[in-house]
């Protein structure tokens, strides 16, 4: 039994019905450069994200970069984030010419270090991204009370993390009991204890930046991003921007940009959209199933879900001092593994310039050689992760 890392296959085949009745509705309209199918899908993904506003793009990467755009980032400001992440959220920082400045990471959540940040303030410190690693939220009330306290803007990279949640959200089952109504009738009472609201990912910041490629927790049959937000002032410019700075067709107010989501990708989205909850759900049990056949495994280190998140595992990444020779085990034997990311950004060749050398962010190098993503996604079988974790004790010698 072969497990591969990820089968984008087997999501396909229990959705392609509706998939192929809203592709032949966008053929049959014609709408497919923006149009009616985005519009409905933003709605619907400004409203999954508890936020008033989504706009819909051509990739995370472009959403990243307009949503810094629209924030007024300019040459020579600097953006603080961190090096472990998809070299986009650097890209996009040096797209508007600005410096991505790099703080270090929290060894058990793998997301930036909220200790770190004043150190790297600067006076041309202009904003923060967090990056929601792996499907769990950074410590965004942290983060939020030193943006505001030195006038920054956060925009949440939460390319991984479609429908995370921060605080409350660890449900637990609601305990009712039959109560008596003052009219006498019977009523359920929740009495499960009162928990915080919980906030959904991308609307804590000023801005939220998803990316819809293939292989995320919701992705698109292409390429698409979106950007959530609750400031109308900065939808309506990205919304421009997007759409080369048009407001009315060839009426261009500001130099914009060709960002736009094709009407293929909305549609595929609002489809794909109604099963995230409990695609996550999947997620979520796959996690735990590993969780419980590795715990007490000496050699490697499961991910931690911090007490305020509710992880959906776009990711699921244990730590082993021999991963490289792990991988290739795994690789020998059917199971394909990732390593999510191999080369922290300040240590990539494109950004040797900013001069941070080797040892100057030590939790990231060090996560960087350990870090080995396994098999995950919703429809992977609990016989196959019983394999992986079988394979994975037999290779460190541990009593299968
Ligand atoms: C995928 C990803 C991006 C880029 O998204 P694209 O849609 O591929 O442009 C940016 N940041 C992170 C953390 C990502 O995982």
């Amino acid at each position: 039994m072969n497990v591969p890392f990820l089968d984008l296959r087997a999501q396909y085949a229990s959705i392609h019905n509706e998939i192929s009745a809203a592709l032949r509705q966008v053929f049959d309209s014609a709408a497919f450069a923006g149009g009616p199918f985005v519009e409905r899908f933003e709605k619907e993904f400004a409203s999954f994200c508890r936020c008033k506003f989504a706009v819909g793009v051509s990739s995370g990467t472009a959403a990243l970069w307009m949503a810094l755009l629209a924030l007024g980032v300019r040459p020579g400001d600097e953006v603080i984030t961190v090096p472990n992440t998809f070299i986009a959220t650097c890209e996009a920082i040096s797209f508007c010419g600005a410096k991505p400045v790099f703080v270090d990471i929290d060894e058990t959540t793998y997301n930036m270090d909220p200790d770190l940040l004043e150190g790297a303030i600067t006076p041309k410190t202009k904003g923060i991204i967090p990056v929601h690693l792996y499907g769990q939220m950074a410590d965004m009330d942290r983060i939020m009370k030193i943006a505001r306290a030195h006038r920054l803007f956060v925009i949440e990279d939460a390319c991984q993390a479609h429908g995370a949640e921060y605080k409350g959200g660890r449900a637990r089952p609601a305990r009712l009991r039959l109560g008596a109504s003052r009219s006498g009738e019977a009523i359920r009472r929740d009495e499960s204890p009162r928990r915080e609201q919980s906030r959904t990912v991308g609307s804590i910041g000023d801005v939220g930046c998803f990316s819809f490629y293939p292989g995320k927790n919701l992705g698109a049959y292409g390429e698409a991003g979106a950007i959530v937000t609750n400031s109308e002032e900065l939808a309506e410019k990205m919304r421009m921007f997007r759409d080369h700075g048009q407001v009315k067709k060839y009426y261009h107010s500001i130099i914009g940009w060709n960002a736009r989501m094709d009407g293929f990708q909305g549609a595929v989205l609002s489809v794909k959209l109604k099963h995230l909850a409990e695609w996550n759900e999947a997620r979520r049990r796959n996690a735990q199933l590993y969780d419980t056949l590795l715990a007490d495994t000496d050699g490697v280190i499961t991910p931690v879900e911090a007490d305020y998140a509710r992880h959906i595992y776009h990711i699921y990444a244990i730590r082993s001092e021999s991963r490289d020779a792990l991988i290739s085990t795994l690789s020998q034997r059917g199971i394909g593994c990732g390593i999510h990311y191999p080369l922290p950004i300040h240590l990539q060749d494109a950004y040797k310039f900013l001069g941070y050398g080797k040892g100057s962010l030590p939790v990231a190098e060090r996560c960087a050689e350990q870090l080995v993503s396994l098999p995950m996604f919703p429809e992977l079988g609990p016989e196959q992760i019983q394999r992986v974790c079988r394979e994975i004790r037999s290779f460190l010698g541990v009593k299968v």
